[in-house]
């Protein structure tokens, strides 16, 4: 009888599991039900700046096209991704392409082109950075 017992008490299953605390998936989203775009790269600060680029105007960060990721700058990019940074095809028009690195407001290439500060924060641009236009847009 004592066997029968016994061999009961072993398929007793252990129900409960400890739950940690994710602390890996870190979060910045304000509204849980709007995945909040991410920036990524060698960053220095909160507002996108990088180690290559990290003046006050350096608050904008670009999409690749191949990753769909945001990245501060394409050397921060390609630091990281095993692939190199490809430039936005401009005729993509709908596409949010750009992002203010202080509200995360997401901008299309032309919104972009033709603001000199952000259209939600106001945040200066810098107007240097039309230099690098050929990296970050394809025509
Ligand atoms: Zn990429
Ligand atoms: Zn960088
Ligand atoms: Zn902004």
């Amino acid at each position: 009888m004592w066997l029968m017992e016994n061999s009961k008490s072993t398929i007793t299953r252990k129900t409960f599991r400890k739950q940690e605390p994710d602390v890996l998936g870190k979060t910045i989203a304000s509204t849980p039900c709007l995945p909040v775009a991410q920036i990524h790269g060698l960053l220095v600060d909160k507002e996108s700046r990088c180690q290559h680029y990290h003046s006050p105007l350096d608050i904008v960060a670009l999409k690749c096209y191949d990753c769909q990721k945001y990245y501060a700058c394409y050397q921060c990019h390609d630091h990281i991704e095993d692939h190199r940074f490809r430039a936005y095809p401009c005729h993509l028009r709908q596409d949010k392409v750009v992002i203010c690195g202080v509200c995360l407001h997401e901008m299309t290439i032309e919104n972009y082109q033709k603001s000199v500060s952000c259209p939600h924060c106001h945040s200066r641009f810098n107007p240097a950075c039309s230099k690098h236009y050929d990296i970050y847009f394809a025509k």
